[in-house]
């Protein structure tokens, strides 16, 4: 019989919502001594069954919940009808773009918490990040062994919040390919090809997060002199390029990020002198280029996760608001900004304030004209609100009040 665990009196209100997730202080009492990521079954304060998750003492959210069926098993059959399911809602996004790239599951929102697939051509990618995850890790692979036959799958569960579960990293291939040292796939976003490289990228290799913002920013950039900072692959210069910008320059401090960005536009055949490459600190060279007087249509701000803790918010707002503010200073009259925030802690509300106070300290009117969010194979469910962190604005920003 499973471990029971028993919360404290009226810790019992977000699992009746179908929150996933219990946090430590919310527990009273354990029943049996569950194993590190094993299934238990969780009461209220009277004993009433609520949900059945995956035990993690080392964590702060002690358990994820699998399950609010009492009759669920957590069996191999659990797990193929939820990636079934997952696949089966992210057909027509799939089909209508033509994707070759797509997120399989994220996580809390598909119903598997600390479970990221994703799949890149014939390739799947899995990030296992939970102790529950971790646990399940042969059912997973199985699962997806089973509704994508002839596929290979590789794990990069290197991600530091394995440490909270009290997991090691764990990184390679969960199959086995012809060729093990070919760790690159090319796939297609709206007809732009990208070459991914899932043992030495990003996350899983890339964000697919952003492919709609990308799409955006094609949209709005016919003709114009664009500046794309945080470019990594440069995907969002490809899709400018391909929709008539006039010029883009890419920034990134990485030069192996910008190699990776050349290569892809050479691959699209989008390179050229009105494509250029700079390597350097995105906050420095805004203020270089402010000097100079330097001047663009629009700007791209897409910068690496600022916050990982509440703590570090404060600080957050400041870099946000520092960058967009020396944008906004650097935008031709009636210019085009795309700003980004992939941080969970900022909550939208706050990213439009940040953005404002910007505009106030630049003495620039903004007008949001658009609102992007992450992509819909990204998808924030109802029941869990964390699941929406990926949050843009496109500005067109007016020389003054
Ligand atoms: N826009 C990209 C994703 C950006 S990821 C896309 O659509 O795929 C963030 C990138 O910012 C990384 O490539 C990282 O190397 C770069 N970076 C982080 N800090 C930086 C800084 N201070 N200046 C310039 N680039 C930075």
């Amino acid at each position: 019989m499973s471990a029971q665990i028993f919360l404290n009196p009226s810790r019992e209100k977000s699992l009746l919502r179908k929150h996933p997730w219990v946090f430590s202080k919310a527990i009273k009492q354990i029943k049996g001594k569950p194993g590190i990521g094993e299934t238990v079954d969780i009461f209220d304060n009277k004993g009433n069954w609520l949900a059945k998750g995956a035990y993690s003492p080392a964590s702060q959210i002690r358990i994820r919940v699998w399950s609010f069926d009492k009759n669920e098993q957590i069996d191999q059959a659990f797990f193929d009808k939820k990636l079934a399911n997952a696949k089966a809602r992210r057909q027509f996004f799939i089909e209508q773009g033509g994707l070759t790239g797509y997120r399989l599951i994220a996580g809390e929102s598909d119903g598997l918490p600390g479970v990221t697939i994703d799949c890149y051509d014939n390739l799947l990618v899995c990030q296992l990040l939970s102790a529950g995850a971790d646990f399940q890790r042969l059912a997973i692979i199985n699962g997806l062994k089973a509704l994508y036959p002839g596929y290979h799958i590789y794990e990069r569960s290197d991600v530091d919040v394995r440490k909270k579960e009290g997991l090691e990293p764990v990184t390679g291939w969960l199959t086995s390919p012809d060729n093990p040292e070919d760790t690159s796939r090319v796939i297609s976003e709206y007809g732009i090809d990208i070459k991914v490289d899932v043992a030495a990228g990003h996350k899983t290799g890339f964000y697919l997060d952003q492919r709609e913002s990308r799409a955006a920013a094609g949209r709005y950039a016919k003709g114009k002199d664009i500046l794309n900072c945080f470019s990594y692959t440069g995907t969002f210069s490809l899709h400018c390029a391909k929709n008539g910008a006039k010029s883009v320059t890419n920034v990134d401090v990485s030069e192996q990020a910008l190699n990776l960005a050349k290569e892809n536009h050479l691959l699209n055949e989008l390179d050229g002198e009105h494509i250029q490459f700079v390597k350097a600190d995105v906050f420095k060279l805004l203020r270089t280029y402010r000097e100079q007087g330097k001047q663009f249509d629009m700007i791209i701000l897409d910068p690496p996760k600022f916050v990982e803790s509440k703590a570090q918010l404060t600080g957050a707002c400041r870099g946000y608001k520092d960058i967009n503010m020396l944008a906004m200073q650097l935008l031709k009259p009636g210019g085009i900004l795309l700003t980004f925030s992939c941080s969970g802690l900022m909550e939208a509300n706050l990213f439009q304030k940040v953005v404002s106070d910007a505009a106030l300290d630049a003495n620039k009117q903004a007008f949001i004209v658009e609102r992007l969010q992450q992509a819909p194979d990204h998808p924030i469910a109802a029941n869990y609100p964390e699941g929406y962190y990926l949050k843009g604005l496109v500005c067109q920003v007016n020389q003054s009040f």
